[in-house]
This record gives structure tokens, C-alpha cells and sequence, in this order.
């Protein structure tokens, strides 16, 4: 996905993570497949570019949902063909799929094309799980150990027709998946949007809330007990449940004491902290002031997702450009500006919409093969920086976390990334995804441990 591309990247969003399931025919790829969807019925995928002859079918393990995709049966008697259309088929897994499962039969050993095959999915970066078929009886685990040589790890031993050591392999399957995802727990992802209201004394915090408090989108719950914390408002706007944080101060009438200074100061830090996303509400009388900055700064370095919020614009002299243009000159993760009056309610009921679009945005999971592709269409743009001949590469990004965004680059050499270019990547990365105020972590992480282990194992094969 290209910035300002005219596709909007959401519909990808939120995707079942996938497993693609790939080896050489007679491997018992199928019958491995069947096993682990449980017996259940394929389901076909209506997603382009799926053609006939893959299914994918919707899988449940320790409860995690992903798809199990059978990459589909090749058949060709010349050996070199059908070492080309196996590694073709591997090479749209890599594309497509979190996790590659590679099946082999592990009665007939490893044959010819097999090396090739480890080696293209080992280079790929993506995790690979090796799944020793065809280990029927207990006698035949020692079979399995010589696809050690492929350097993918431990294979695990199962037997697809008696349906022997499937949980282990889902086990591990799902283990890999969760590295990827580690927070896409439902639990966590059907969690309330949390959002905090800073700002300095007298922008108008407290008649912004009792603003959004008194508009018929938003209805403040009564249900007992349905924030964890008293100081907390919980409130439905157009129909979705959202969590006001620290709100205590904010929605009793006339200055609480004490509520200027570094109390303030401490109580908005721990409000942005608990919060998902942030309103930083500024005077739009005096514009945008170096304090609002401050403040703004904060809620992101708080890994809040943040938005302007130009109060009082019913008496504003303010240039709302030069706000804007200020704003991205002077704050890295460029939030936006929404005008607002308290006062008379205009664009409340728009800045905490925004605010809730922007705490959804963070916790939004970028599916990897989709990432890949950005990461790729970045680096033919412009490409990375070289030193001494040698050229930055990304082999494999993924998304490991959320609220805020965080991602793992993992790269060739660390030392070759400079500022310039690693800035670039972020802010393609926010204007593809909508992530305008979302703070990302981006990991430069260099490719070696794990991997050159496993390519000096594979030299020996
Ligand atoms: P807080 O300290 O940020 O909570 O600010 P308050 O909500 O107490 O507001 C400070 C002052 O600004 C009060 O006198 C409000 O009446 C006034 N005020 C708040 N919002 C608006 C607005 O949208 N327009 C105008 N003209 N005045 C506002």
C-alpha cells in the first residue's frame, strides 16, 4: 500500500492471521490439513487472488482463530519442474501467510529439491514450523530427526492419517502465531477505547467534557460498576462504549484547588498513561502555545494517539493553517487540529469521534504479508542508505504489539540506518495507515543468533 494511494488501507486491517501449509505432493499435506481444521468442511476463501485450487480453511487452537491455507496439489513428472512450482507455491506462502508450515514426508527422507526449499523459506525471514509426516508408529520418530539438516528448527513428528502429535504441531504452530500477534487476544481487542482530556489550566477541559456530557450522541452510563476506576467516566457515543479517564475533576462545576502545577502535571501524566488516546485541548483565542506543545509531547511520549482540539474557536483569532502548519513543523507524529466550541457545542461531538477513530487506528494490527509489501514499496521509492558499498536491507517486517502500534524490522545492519531515512519509513508508515498523532516503536532488529545458526546447520546438509 502506497501513501496516498486511493485505496484506504482499513479494509485489510483486522484479517484472521494465516498459516500456509506447503511441501512436495505426497508430503500428506491435505490429509494434515483436514486433521488440523478439525474435520471441518473448507471453507472457500472469497479474498482475490486465491485461486481455485488453494483452500483455506478456518482453524481454532487454544484460542486463537487463524486460516490454514492448503496451498494446493502440483503435478509434474520432470523433478526440476515440479522443484520450480513447489518453491512457486512456498514463494506465494511467504506472501500471503504468517506462518509457514512446511510438511515432509518423513519415511522417504529428505530428496531432491528439499534443501533448495528450507533454503528459500529460510531466507524469507518468515517463521517455519517442519512437520515430520507420516510417523505412524513410535519406532519411526527416529525418522524425523534427519530433517534436523533442513535447518528450520525441530521437526515435530505426526501422523496425519491417524491423526498422531497434531496437538503438539498446532501447539507450536500457535506459538508462532502469538509471537507475531502477541496481543490480538480478543479479550484485549474488544477492550473500551480509552481517552483522556489534557491540556493547560483554562483551555477549556471541563466545559469541553460537560460539553460532550450534555450531547444527545453521548450518553454517560449509570451502570454500577462499569469502569474499573471511580475517577473514570464511562459513556456511550453512537451506540459504542468508550472510557473517559480522569474525568473526576473535570466534571465537577468551578475550579477544583490545587489543580494547577505539578499536581496537574503528575495527574495528566498518569491520565495519558491509562489512556489509549488523548484530546489535548488548546486556546484557540491564544493559539497554539509552546505549553500546548508540551503537553502534546506528553500524551505521545505516553504512547497516547493525539489530537488538537481548538477550543473556543467561537472567539478565535487564531490562523488555523499556521496552527497546522506549526504543529507538524514543530511535533514528529503530526496530529491533527480539529476546531471546536464548548460554547456553543460545534465539532464537540467531531473531536471525541476523531478521538475514538484515532484509539482504534492504534489498535489496529497491520496483517504481515500487507506490511511486507509497504516495507518493499518504500525501499524501491527511495532507496535505503548505503555506507561503504553496503546497502541498509529490510528482509522481514511485522507488526508485534499495539496500543500504540509497534513494529520488527529485521534488517542486515543496524549501523546502516540513519535518522533521515528511518523518519521517512515511520511517516510513510503513518500517512498509509491513517496513524496522523499515533505514536510508533519501530525495532531495527539485526538479522544473526537464530539465523546464521541455522544457515551454518544448513551448510552442512
Ligand atoms: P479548564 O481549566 O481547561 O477545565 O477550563 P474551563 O472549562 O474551566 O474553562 C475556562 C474558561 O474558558 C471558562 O471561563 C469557560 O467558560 C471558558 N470557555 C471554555 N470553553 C469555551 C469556548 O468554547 N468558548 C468560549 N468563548 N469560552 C470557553
Amino acid at each position: 500500500m502506497q501513501a496516498g494511494g486511493p485505496e484506504p488501507p482499513a479494509r485489510a486491517l483486522r484479517r484472521r492471521p494465516s498459516v500456509a501449509v506447503v511441501g512436495f505432493p505426497n508430503a500428506g499435506k491435505s490429509t494434515l490439513v483436514n486433521r488440523l481444521a478439525g474435520g471441518r468442511e473448507a471453507v472457500t476463501d472469497s479474498e482475490p487472488g486465491v485461486t481455485r485450487d488453494r483452500r483455506a480453511l478456518q482453524s481454532e487452537w487454544n484460542g486463537l482463530t487463524f486460516d490454514l491455507i492448503d496451498t494446493g496439489g502440483v503435478d509434474l513428472a520432470d523433478s526440476d519442474e515440479l522443484a520450480r512450482a513447489v518453491q512457486g507455491q512456498a514463494r506465494a506462502a511467504i506472501e500471503e501467510a504468517e506462518v509457514i508450515l512446511l510438511v515432509v514426508d518423513a519415511r522417504s527422507g529428505l530428496g531432491p529439491g528439499d534443501a533448495e526449499l528450507a533454503d528459500l523459506l529460510r531466507r524469507s525471514g518468515r517463521p517455519v514450523v517442519v512437520a515430520a509426516n507420516k510417523v505412524d508408529r513410535p519406532d519411526d520418530h527416529a525418522l524425523a530427526a534427519e530433517l534436523n539438516a533442513l535447518g528450520l528448527g525441530e521437526p515435530i513428528s505426526v501422523s496425519a492419517s491417524h491423526g498422531l502429535g497434531t496437538g503438539d504441531l498446532l501447539d507450536r504452530v500457535v506459538e508462532e502465531l502469538r509471537r507475531h500477534l502477541p496481543d490480538e487476544q480478543a479479550s484485549d481487542a474488544e477492550e473500551s477505547p480509552r481517552i483522556a482530556i489534557l491540556g493547560r489550566p483554562n483551555v477549556g477541559k471541563s466545559s469541553l467534557l460537560n460539553a460532550m456530557l450534555g450531547s444527545d450522541r453521548v450518553i454517560v452510563s449509570e451502570r454500577a460498576g462499569t469502569t474499573r476506576d471511580p475517577v473514570d467516566t464511562e459513556v456511550e457515543v453512537d451506540g459504542e462504549s468508550i472510557v473517559l479517564v480522569d474525568t473526576a475533576g473535570l466534571r465537577r462545576r468551578g475550579k477544583v484547588a490545587g489543580t494547577v502545577g505539578y499536581y496537574a502535571q503528575l495527574r495528566s501524566e498518569r491520565a495519558a498513561e491509562r489512556a489509549d488516546a488523548a484530546i489535548v485541548v488548546c486556546d484557540a483565542d491564544e493559539g497554539l502555545t509552546a505549553e500546548d506543545l508540551r503537553v502534546a509531547e506528553l500524551a505521545m511520549r505516553s504512547g497516547c494517539a493525539t489530537v488538537l482540539a481548538m477550543n473556543k474557536w467561537d472567539v478565535s483569532r487564531t490562523d488555523i493553517d499556521d496552527a497546522r502548519a506549526r504543529a507538524t513543523r514543530k511535533l514528529r507524529l503530526r496530529p491533527s487540529i480539529v476546531t471546536c466550541s464548548a460554547l456553543t457545542g460545534r465539532n464537540v461531538a467531531a473531536v471525541l469521534r476523531e478521538a475514538i477513530r484515532l484509539a482504534h487506528r492504534a489498535a489496529e494490527r497491520i496483517p504481515t504479508p500487507e506490511l511486507n509489501r509497504f516495507v518493499s514499496g518504500v525501499m524501491a521509492d527511495r532507496p535505503p542508505p548505503q555506507r561503504h558499498g553496503r546497502r541498509l536491507r529490510i528482509y522481514y517486517a511485522a507488526q508485534v504489539g499495539r496500543r500504540p502500534p509497534r513494529f520488527a524490522m529485521q534488517v542486515n545492519d543496524r549501523r546502516l540506518i540513519n535518522r533521515d531515512w528511518a523518519f521517512h519509513l515511520e511517516n510513510r508508515l503513518r500517512a498509509a495507515y491513517e496513524l496522523e498523532g499515533v505514536p510508533l516503536v519501530i525495532d531495527y532488529v539485526p538479522r544473526k543468533g537464530r539465523r546464521n545458526r541455522s544457515a551454518e546447520r544448513a551448510g552442512r546438509v
